[in-house]
This record gives C-alpha cells, sequence and structure tokens, in this order.
C-alpha cells in the first residue's frame, strides 16, 4: 500500500492511494504515527477500506504533507553510505578514501525541518546562500526495538519513502557538527506516500535520482550503499531503542552540488526532484 497524510476540506487525514486517488482511512487511526503504532491490524483495516474504496478523492484535489509532518524525534541520516559520494567529499578536501568505513557517519535533521512533498523549500540569503541537494531513500520503523540483530531487522520496516537531505554547506562548514546546516526550517521534504514494506520485498536494487531544473544531478541505485538497511537498523539500535515512526534517511549518492567544480548551489525559482523507482517522486521549489 501506499499510505499518505494529505489536508483535504481544511482537515488532516491519512489515506491509501489507490489508481490516482485517496481513500480516507482516518477512521482506523487520526494519524500516521498512530497507525505504524497498530501494527499488521491496523494496516489490515487500511487495506479492507482501500479496497472498498469508498469516496476515492482524486490526488490533485489534495494537498499532500510529509507522510509523518511532525516526527516525535529528529529525523537519523546516514553521512557517506555510497563509496562514490565519500569519495567526492573527500576529494574536496584534498583527501582519498583507501578503505571502507567499518561504522556508518550517524547525524540527525531537527522535528521542523520536514516539510511536504511538494511544498516551497525556505530561502534566505542572509542564513545560507549554500544550499545542496542529496536525494536519498528512507526508511521508516515499525516495530520497536533495541539491539535488533541484521537478520530480524527487516521485521522492523514499517516502509520506505523519498527524502531531500537539503544542506547548508556553508553553515555545516562553519559549525563544525552536520545538525546545524542540516536542519533549516523547511530543509528536509519528504514523501510523496510510505510504501509499505510488503509492496516492496528487496529496497537493495532501486534507480535513485535527483534532478535540478530538469537537468539529472544524481543518478545511482541503492544497491550502492555501503551499509545495507539490515546494517544499519543493528548498528543504530545499538543500545538505542528504535520508535515507531523514526524516519532513517539511507545516505545520498554522489553529484552532490558542492563537490563539483565549480560548486553549484540551490538559487531562488530552482527546482529539485528527488525520485527512488518503486516508491516516488518529491519536487520542490526553492524559495
Ligand atoms: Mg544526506
Amino acid at each position: 500500500m501506499k499510505l499518505m497524510t494529505y489536508q483535504y476540506d481544511g482537515r488532516t487525514r491519512i489515506g491509501v492511494v489507490v489508481e490516482g486517488a485517496v481513500v480516507d482511512v482516518t477512521a482506523v487511526a487520526p494519524d500516521m504515527i498512530s497507525l505504524i503504532e497498530l501494527g499488521g491490524g491496523g494496516l489490515a483495516q487500511a487495506r479492507q477500506l482501500a479496497v472498498a474504496a469508498a469516496n476515492p478523492i482524486p490526488l490533485a484535489e489534495v494537498k499532500l504533507l510529509a507522510p509523518i509532518p511532525v516526527p516525535r524525534r529528529n529525523v537519523m541520516c546516514l553521512g557517506w553510505n555510497y563509496a562514490e559520494h565519500a569519495a567526492e567529499s573527500a576529494a574536496t578536501k584534498g583527501l582519498s578514501i583507501k578503505e571502507l568505513p567499518q561504522f556508518p557517519i550517524i547525524f540527525t535533521k531537527a522535528t521542523t525541518s520536514v516539510t511536504g512533498p511538494y511544498d516551497d523549500i525556505p530561502f534566505d540569503a542572509a542564513v545560507s546562500t549554500h544550499i545542496d541537494w542529496e536525494a536519498e531513500m528512507a526508511v521508516i520503523i515499525g516495530q520497536p526495538g533495541k539491539n535488533i540483530p541484521r537478520a530480524q531487522a527487516m521485521r522492523h520496516v514499517f516502509g520506505y519513502t523519498v527524502l531531500n537531505d537539503l544542506s547548508a554547506r556553508d553553515l555545516q562548514r562553519n559549525h563544525k557538527q552536520f545538525f546545524k546546516g542540516k536542519s533549516l526550517d523547511g530543509h528536509c521534504p519528504i514523501g510523496p506516500w510510505i510504501v509499505t514494506a510488503d509492496e516492496l520485498p528487496n529496497p537493495h536494487h532501486l534507480p535513485i535520482s535527483c534532478r535540478v531544473n530538469g537537468q539529472i544531478k544524481q543518478e545511482s541505485n541503492t544497491a550502492h550503499m555501503i551499509f545495507n538497511i539490515p546494517e544499519i537498523i543493528a548498528q543504530l539500535s545499538r543500545g538505542m531503542t528504535l520508535l515507531p515512526g523514526d524516519i532513517i534517511a539511507t545516505g545520498t549518492p554522489s553529484g552532490v552540488g558542492f563537490a563539483r567544480t565549480p560548486p553549484q548551489y540551490l538559487q531562488p525559482g530552482d527546482v529539485v526532484a528527488c525520485e527512488v523507482a518503486g516508491i516516488g517522486r518529491i519536487r520542490n521549489q526553492i524559495g
């Protein structure tokens, strides 16, 4: 199923996408995190409503929000999880990658950075002029867990979505740690929906891309992640409980703006589109 959060008739609802329309399943749970917490039973009820397809509303008539518009804690992110991106990033510092890392780089984005799949991205030149794109597949956690073994990890995945880990490179550089430069308001568009895990039995072979004004900037495949999803979940959950609705961005492939010669950054009016085949596409205008 494709599950989305949307506004219609002045209310925020959750729904199932059925052939270009949305079927309201807010009767099952008031919001996406509550639906995720219901587990398989909640999904079964949502599926029943979707099959009955009562009063579907065309997607064009609703406003899509991020599937989880207000996460209960920060979005967790992997840095340098594609070898070619690790190499291009290291090269900007005159370094080369000699061997693959043993542990993933992990940072977070503030909950207030989350925005809808088609929303405009705030731009304030007094804050940052070095806004960069990062197309990523994100994993949504379902069943909570701590010290999850790799072999059990996929049982904790509720589904998948698309995320643009927009990054203010000047702030990232000035403040040393990633948090500030990754957390500007509205700089984490997510969506357009969550594809449930049962619909995507192998998330490790999906084409992933980013286009700016229609021009391809990133083009890779989730097969090239250094740490795959079971490894990510095993490492993140070591001594730290993962909760239903946690969002984990799995890293971006090569082709980001700051590593280009000369560097390229997003300008007001630019349109940035991130797509993961089999999940969907988000599209946001800057400014
Ligand atoms: Mg990233």
